[in-house]
């Protein structure tokens, strides 16, 4: 069984243009880095509108061609932040409930909110009560702490349904997404303060890894998703497989998921070359350094697989 937590089913009007040219100056940096130089026009006519797949067909195609068996989408509501998209929030989470509904044995949709909005209870109520989104999505880096009160009225909410919350952890996010709000020591009270929910932290906290890694040890109710370490990966293979290993002594194989933030990381590497760099970590990890079947086959799925209540 093989589950990508971690993927964002995207359609140009569900997101502000603001939105999108910081995906374009985003992109600009990153092929620049690999020495690549393509001019923002370039770049917004051609990386740009393959993202979008409101019907989720590139997806489905993408999960074939990688052997994955389910993936979890995960909305974005960042727009306090960025300016409101033509879209309501809404309208994405209904769509997120529509291609679910369409796909069940392979799509697992989550909703997301962003905490301050006046009515983020009854968005989330209604997101997984009547519409069965099956976990909740919480990005505290457009302006709000996870341990804030007004994220814990949304917690108390979700609370009542039994689906996983997944906290973007890790300072990365482009301006005016702010990094402090991902530090992982604020999940320290959510995961003691909701000792019944389960807490994903998102992106084992990019460079904060070694903080959340400790911190979660003891704390059972709480995991971890490695997406877009691709980065890493790809750059640092030794590095990237130090760092997993870390997170498999701290945690154990069944609390350290499986998950690729594509379509956004996918120019840099592809579902099936992640999947098949994590399949190849017995073989390929260099010396003094060793991963088990078992341990692979629990983050590629297994765990996640018991975390999403499958
Ligand atoms: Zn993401």
């Amino acid at each position: 069984m093989i589950i990508d937590v971690h993927y964002h089913l995207l359609a140009e009007e569900w997101y502000p243009q603001e939105w999108w040219n910081t995906v374009v100056k985003m992109y600009a940096h990153g092929l620049k880095n690999y020495g690549l130089e393509m001019s923002p026009e370039e770049i917004r006519s051609s990386l740009v509108p393959p993202l979008w797949d409101p019907e989720g067909e590139a997806l489905l195609r993408d999960m074939d061609a990688a052997g994955v068996d389910k993936t979890v989408i995960v909305p974005i509501d960042y727009w306090l932040a960025f300016g409101e998209p033509g879209a309501s929030l809404d309208q994405q989470l209904k769509a997120y409930s529509d291609f679910q509904r369409k796909h069940p044995d392979r799509i697992i949709a989550f909703a997301t909110v962003d905490a301050r909005r006046p009515d983020a209870v009854k968005i989330v109520e209604r997101a997984i009560k009547e519409w069965g989104l099956k976990g909740l999505n919480l990005y505290p880096q457009a302006g709000f702490y996870a341990n804030d009160p007004r994220t814990y009225r949304v917690l108390e909410k979700v609370s009542e349904f039994n689906v996983p919350v997944r906290i973007h952890t890790g300072q990365q996010g482009p301006p005016p997404l702010r990094g402090k709000y991902g530090d992982p020591i604020h999940l320290d009270d959510v995961v003691q303060d909701f000792p019944n929910l389960s807490i994903i932290a998102g992106h084992m906290a990019f460079a904060w890894h070694e903080q959340l890694l400790y911190l979660a040890g003891l704390k059972y109710n709480m995991s971890t998703e490695f997406s877009a370490w691709q980065v890493v990966a790809k750059a640092n293979y030794w590095k990237f497989c130090q760092v997993m290993r870390q997170a498999l002594d701290h945690l154990g194989k069944d609390r350290v998921l499986f998950g690729t933030d594509n379509p956004f990381v996918a120019p840099l590497m592809s579902t099936k070359e992640f999947v098949d760099l994590i399949k190849g970590l017995p073989q390929n990890a260099p010396d003094g350094i060793s991963f088990t079947e078992e341990e692979v086959n629990a983050m590629l799925g297994d765990s996640a697989a018991e975390i999403l209540v499958l």
